[in-house]
């Protein structure tokens, strides 16, 4: 069946168009984007933004791994850092580089997906994305009550990055959730009732909260629970094209695959077997690839995209071959089309799959 991408567009124009000239006028200030939609709630903030910009820099400047939006640039001699191409004042130099100095002293060797530190920092600027500061001077309910020095670090940094870098970093957030936004409307229910029915689950209630943002981790995007949110980086070449859906759903996952980690835990004791690293992570990337596939064959947010297996193939989509492959999990791949693709078929069942998969370890 082929998609109405077409019309999901026509009708989020409506949408916008609607919201008449005050929605926009709050907009312009505003930092959260309300495209309504089902199953996810997409952000563009600038707190969060301006956090994980400095976070990035700041392991640039101790040259820890950043993921590969470089890969993104024209030319590999590009400058690196994300302000060096900018014009700027000596001022703005040094309030830049103040913040950067003190994110790599506090959090640059911290990982943005384990450290809790950082999880609740990165929530609690989330929270606050609709105010211009976070002490809480001119508007009491601003008040984000982050450590002083901190606050003090984001509120002078702020200025310089909303002047040289938010304007393009809020349209690539905007844009990537623009080109998302048509199959999320009209294939995003069936998608994650799919993927919970895989899992034995309940998608979890309300929208999953999902952050837009220049920069994420090394991995491009990643997923922390309690409360579940998922940050994606709109500039990273791995999240473009077709693989923007793949990479919400399988962020999105991370969020109901448990299941699955404990039934594969569950099979390795009974077998007295060590558990298998990353089995789990390996059996949500294959299984999003195959929920998804069909819906990008049918859609047009393949055409010119990378991926775009051929219709009715049962072999996995190029992304899902080519990540199995970067990680070394060649083996698991065998596994699961072996194991696991039987029950996504309804061949087999989620208790056998899994015992035949663990057993062949
Ligand atoms: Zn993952």
């Amino acid at each position: 069946m082929r998609l109405r991408a077409p019309r999901g567009w026509l009708l989020l124009l409506l949408v916008l168009c609607l919201r008449g000239p005050a929605a926009h006028a709050r907009d312009q200030q505003s930092n959260s984007t309300e495209i309504p939609l089902p199953v996810f709630e997409l952000h563009s903030g600038f707190w969060i933004n301006l956090h994980h910009t400095l976070y990035y820099e700041a392991r640039l400047k101790k040259a820890l791994p950043t993921g590969d939006v470089g890969a993104a640039r024209p030319a590999a001699s590009a400058p690196k850092t994300a302000l060096s191409a900018k014009q700027i004042s000596e001022a703005e130099q040094e309030a830049w580089d103040e913040a950067v100095t003190y994110y790599a002293e506090n959090y640059a060797e911290k990982d943005l997906l384990f450290s809790s530190e950082l999880i609740q920092l990165k929530d609690q600027l989330g929270d606050f994305e609709d105010c211009d500061e976070l002490s809480g001077r001119k508007r009491k309910f601003c008040d984000a009550g982050l450590p002083p020095k901190l606050t003090q670090v984001l509120e002078t940094a702020a200025p310089v990055y909303r002047a040289h870098l938010w304007p393009e970093h809020d349209r690539a957030n905007r844009n990537w959730i623009l080109r998302v936004a048509p199959l999320v409307r009209e294939q995003g229910v069936g998608i994650s009732e799919r993927l919970a029915d895989i899992y034995r689950v309940r998608w979890p209630q309300g929208r999953i909260r999902v952050d837009l943002s220049a920069y994420a981790n090394a991995a491009g995007a990643y997923t922390t629970v309690d409360p579940l949110r998922v940050t994606i980086a709109s500039l990273d070449p791995r999240n473009q094209g077709a693989e923007a859906l793949e990479v919400l759903f399988h962020e999105g996952s991370h969020g109901i695959a448990e299941p699955v980690q404990a039934a594969i835990i569950r099979e390795c004791h009974q077998r007295d077997k060590p558990i298998p690293r990353d089995l789990w992570h390996a059996l949500v990337l294959y299984t999003t690839g195959e929920v998804i596939r069909p819906v990008l064959a049918s859609s047009d947010v393949t055409a010119g995209a990378k991926t775009s297996p051929p219709q009715g193939s049962s072999s996995p989509s190029r992304t899902v071959r080519e990540i199995f492959s970067q990680r070394g999990w060649r083996d698991y791949l065998d596994l699961l089309q072996r194991f696991w693709q039987p029950y996504l078929e309804g061949k087999a069942t989620f208790d056998d799959s899994i015992a035949r998969m663990v057993s062949s370890l």
